[in-house]
C-alpha cells in the first residue's frame, strides 16, 4: 500500500487527491488545520456567489472515496511536523494555499482601521481566525486598495443592503454589522488604468445592479475607445462595463468610485485611520506606473488592502521570500515533499486553475513513488497524534457540522456557519 498525505483541503488539495485516488492501492490523507474542509471555497469565495461554492460537491465525491480520508483540526507545523509526515508517508503534498495578506508597506499602515482582505473576507465568511475582527464600519469613507476581483468582492459586500444578502451564507455577525454600517463612499484604488485591471466582466457588471450603490468612473481616465480592440475578449467586456459606468452615472446613496492612476502613499489619522494620501501616477511604455508628485487625500476611516497573499512558511520547508510561496522546482520541494495550488504558484488563478495543477502533481507523485513501500502511513499518523492528545475531525464529523449549519440557516439561505473552532467541535459533541 502506498501512503500519501495532502496538507490542505482546498481546491488544489482535492484535485490532487482526485488523481491519486484513482490509482488503486493507495491511501490518501487530506489534512487540514480547520475542522471544516474546502479552504477558500468556504472562507474566500464571496457568500453571495453560491453557484461558485457548489464546486465543493465535486470535492465531497473525492472525500467520500474509500481510499481518501479527511483529517481535520490537525495543524501541520505544530500538531505534526513536516519531517514526521515525510517519515510516515511515501509522499507529502503541501496544498496550504496563501492565506496571509501581503503587507501594505506605506506609513500609517499599522493604524487601527487598516486591514487586509484576508482578514475582512475571512470575517464575513466565518473563518475562525477573523471572527473577532470588528472592522470599522462606522466610517463613511472606505478605501479598497487593488484592482482585482477580491477588491470587487470587498466593495460589493460593503455596498449591499441586508436584503441583497438573501440566499447567501454570509455569517450572522457580518450580516448584522453591515446592516448597521455607516459606509457611504467606497473608493477602489488602482495604480494603473482601466486597461490594466484584473477584474472579470461578471463581477464588474454586478456593481451596476446594486440596490443602493452606484459605481462611478471618471471618463477622463478611459483610453480612446478604439484601443479596446487590442484587449482580449474578457478584458474588453470588463472595460465596456467601466465605459458604461462612466457614461451613465446613477445617483444612489452609496458611491463606489474607481480611482485609477492612484498610488496610496500614506495613511493618516489621530489614533486611527482617517484619510489616505494618494499620488497620481502615469504609465511608461512598459505600462509600469510612476508617481507624478501630485497628491490628493481621500477620507477613509477603513482601509482594506487587496494586494495579494502569501503562503506562511512552515518550519523545515524551503521558502521563496520574494514571491511568498514554497521554493519548488515545478512542484518538487525536497525528496518526498511537493506543493500544489497557491502554495506552489502563488496567489493567482481561479479555482479551475488548480485542477490541471492538482492532476499534474498527482501524476508526478505516482511516477516518483512507484509501488512505494514500507512506510507507516495512516496508522503511524494516528498513533503519533494520539500520543499527543490530538483527536482529528473526520469527514463524517464534518458532515454532522454541516448538517447543524444547514439546520440553523435563515429561510432561503443555504447554511448558518459556525465561526469558531469551539462551536464546530461542540456540534460533534466534543
Ligand atoms: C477572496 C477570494 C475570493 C475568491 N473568489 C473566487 C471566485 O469567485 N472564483 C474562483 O474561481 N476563484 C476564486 N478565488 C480563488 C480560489 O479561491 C483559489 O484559486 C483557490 O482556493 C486556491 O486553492 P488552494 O487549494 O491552493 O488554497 P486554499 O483554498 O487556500 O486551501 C488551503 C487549505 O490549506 C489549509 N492549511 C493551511 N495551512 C495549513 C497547515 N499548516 N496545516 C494544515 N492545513 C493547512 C487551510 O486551512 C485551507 O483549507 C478567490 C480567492 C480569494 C482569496
Amino acid at each position: 500500500m502506498r501512503h500519501v498525505a495532502i496538507v490542505g483541503s482546498g481546491p488544489a488539495g482535492y484535485y490532487t487527491a482526485e488523481t491519486l485516488q484513482k490509482a488503486g492501492d493507495i491511501a490518501v490523507d487530506v489534512i487540514d488545520r480547520l475542522p471544516v474542509p474546502y479552504g477558500l471555497i468556504r472562507t474566500g469565495v464571496a457568500p453571495d456567489h453560491q453557484s461558485i461554492k457548489a464546486v465543493s460537491r465535486r470535492y465531497e465525491g473525492v472525500a467520500l472515496a474509500d481510499n481518501v480520508r479527511f483529517v481535520g483540526h490537525v495543524s501541520v507545523g505544530s500538531d505534526v511536523t513536516i519531517d514526521e509526515l515525510v517519515d510516515l508517508y511515501d509522499a507529502v503534498v503541501l496544498a496550504t494555499g496563501a492565506p496571509n495578506d501581503r503587507p501594505l508597506d506605506i506609513p500609517g499602515a499599522d493604524l487601527p482601521g487598516v486591514i487586509g482582505s484576508a482578514a475582512f473576507v475571512g470575517w464575513y465568511n466565518g473563518h475562525p481566525d477573523f471572527a473577532g475582527l470588528n472592522p470599522a464600519l462606522d466610517a463613511a469613507g472606505v478605501a479598497v486598495i487593488g484592482n482585482g476581483n477580491v477588491a470587487l468582492d470587498v466593495a460589493r459586500i460593503l455596498a449591499k443592503t441586508p436584503s441583497e444578502f438573501g440566499g447567501s451564507d454570509i455569517v450572522a455577525h457580518a450580516r448584522e454589522a453591515l446592516g448597521g454600517s455607516g459606509v457611504r463612499h467606497i473608493h477602489i484604488l488602482g495604480r494603473r488604468g482601466p486597461h490594466q485591471i484584473a477584474m472579470t466582466p461578471k463581477e464588474l457588471g454586478e456593481l451596476g445592479h446594486l440596490d443602493r450603490a452606484s459605481p462611478r468612473v471618471d471618463p477622463a481616465d478611459l483610453p480612446p475607445e478604439g484601443d479596446d480592440a487590442l484587449l482580449e475578449p474578457g478584458m474588453r467586456k470588463s472595460v465596456t462595463h467601466l465605459r458604461s459606468f462612466a457614461a451613465n452615472p446613477v445617483a444612489k446613496p452609496v458611491t463606489i468610485d474607481f480611482d485609477f492612476f492612484a498610488m496610496p502613499i500614506a495613511i493618516e489619522g489621530e489614533g486611527r485611520a482617517q484619510r489616505i494620501i494618494v499620488e497620481r501616477t502615469t504609465l511608461d511604455s512598459d505600462l509600469r506606473s510612476h508617481g507624478t508628485g501630485e497628491t490628493y487625500a481621500i477620507d477613509a476611516g477603513l482601509v482594506i488592502s487587496c494586494i495579494g497573499y502569501q503562503t506562511p512558511p512552515i518550519p523545515g520547508v524551503p521558502y521563496e521570500h520574494g514571491r511568498g510561496r514554497f521554493a519548488n522546482d515545478d512542484g518538487r520541494i525536497l525528496p518526498g515533499l511537493y506543493c500544489v495550488g497557491w502554495a506552489r504558484r502563488g496567489p493567482s488563478g481561479t479555482i479551475g486553475t488548480n485542477k490541471p495543477d492538482g492532476a499534474r502533481i498527482g501524476e508526478m507523485v505516482l511516477d516518483d513513488i512507484g509501488r512505494g513501500g514500507g512506510k507507516a502511513g495512516r496508522p503511524g499518523l494516528d498513533a503519533l497524534l494520539a500520543s499527543r492528545g490530538v483527536t482529528p475531525v473526520t469527514f463524517r464529523d464534518w458532515r454532522r457540522i454541516e448538517a447543524a449549519e444547514i439546520a440553523a440557516a435563515l429561510d432561503g439561505n443555504p447554511r448558518e456557519k459556525f465561526v469558531s473552532v469551539e462551536a464546530m467541535l461542540e456540534a460533534i459533541g466534543r
